[in-house]
């Protein structure tokens, strides 16, 4: 071949690359739940990644899991295996002038960079490694009150229920995932427990998950959600397992919340979440309706806010972004404040 020298790749061809068959994942929480939620929030925060101000509900919300999670943990003997079968404190509740004495002391400690005090309970230990840990990661407390209520609720719901669920507990954090062709679906429920008298066999499971808030303060949408996202979980835990779970539960901890530890569960504490083949197959429809406005959105880089009534003002009232969203307050949006 003679080569042309002003014109050196004359008869050169060259393929374009084939555009390569990247699959996003999607978690059923992180990314579905939160855009159906509010598009604009999770467009903010889990695809531009800004950091939020302030992490209210990802604090509460983590360290109720994490720290239950110890529990489990601690009960099955995999902290320590001469104590399996034992409760955290064995169930002992502390006084809340206890907790937050434990709290000024250990502020004052970290302050004169002088000894820390130990931790007057395990729980106590449980929930300072774990928020150590969120520290790390810019998640904090705003309020001494909710470092104190979260104590309160673990040492409640490790009295009040540990007794009996310690010892069902199967499975914590028990990861589930699919292929769905264009995208994998993915979850992780907090726990699977064996139904009392039961072989092991997976049809006798049942799926936990775990949600700081009480039943009658959660806004419809938000429950329709929590239900979408158990009923998205029973089609991956039977995909993984062959079989349906047995049940699928909510355990709401906030309906444990007052002066003493309730003797008895609470009515509201506990939703079963009806898991027949329809609803699931309608919640695997519009996880996949989901996915297709998550890319049609990102390809538009267009976020739009929750409808107003869809969302509550709670959570409207601790977004970074309520400055200049129509939403709140019944649709007239926040009065900005001047110095
Ligand atoms: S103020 Fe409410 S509706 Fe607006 S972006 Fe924040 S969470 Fe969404």
């Amino acid at each position: 071949m003679t080569i042309n020298r002003r014109k050196p790749f004359q008869g050169f061809s060259i393929s374009f690359p084939k555009t390569p068959n990247i699959k996003r994942r999607y978690s059923v929480t992180q990314d579905i739940v939160a855009f159906r939620r509010c598009a604009r929030q999770y467009g903010a925060f889990n695809v531009h990644k800004y950091a939020p101000a302030y992490q209210t509900q990802a604090y509460f919300g983590t360290i109720l899991h994490q720290v239950l999670d110890r529990c489990h943990t601690h009960f099955h003997g995999k902290f320590d295996p001469s104590i399996i079968g034992t409760l955290p404190d064995n169930g002992r509740i502390l006084k809340d002038e206890e907790i937050l004495n434990y709290f000024d002391d250990l502020r004052q400690a970290e302050r004169t960079k002088s000894a820390k005090p130990t931790p007057p309970s395990q729980i106590v230990k449980y929930f300072i490694e774990v928020e150590n840990g969120l520290k790390s990661q810019g998640i904090r407390a705003i309020t001494k009150d909710i470092r104190l209520k979260a104590v309160r609720l673990l040492q409640y719901f490790n009295t009040l229920e540990g007794p009996t669920l310690y010892q069902r507990v199967k499975d914590t954090e028990h990861r589930l995932q699919a292929d769905r062709t264009t995208h994998i679906l993915h979850g992780v429920v907090d726990l699977l427990v064996d139904t009392p008298g039961s072989t092991g066999n997976p049809a006798d499971c049942e799926m936990w998950d775990y949600k700081g808030s009480s039943l009658l303060n959660v806004n419809p949408k938000d429950l329709e959600n929590y239900e979408f996202q158990m009923r998205v979980y029973a089609k991956l835990y039977e995909l993984k397992h062959g079989v349906l779970p047995r049940k699928a539960i909510l355990y709401f901890l906030n309906e444990l919340d007052g002066p003493t530890c309730p003797t008895q569960r609470p009515v509201n504490a506990l939703l079963e979440v009806s898991i027949t083949p329809s609803e699931i197959d309608s919640a695997v429809q519009e996880f996949a309706q989901t996915v297709i406005q998550i890319e049609q959105a990102r390809c538009n880089d267009q976020w739009n806010p929750a409808l107003t009534g869809t969302i509550s003002e709670k959570d409207c009232a601790i977004c970074d972004l309520r400055w200049d969203c129509t939403t709140p307050n019944g649709g007239s949006g926040i009065t900005l404040r001047y110095p």
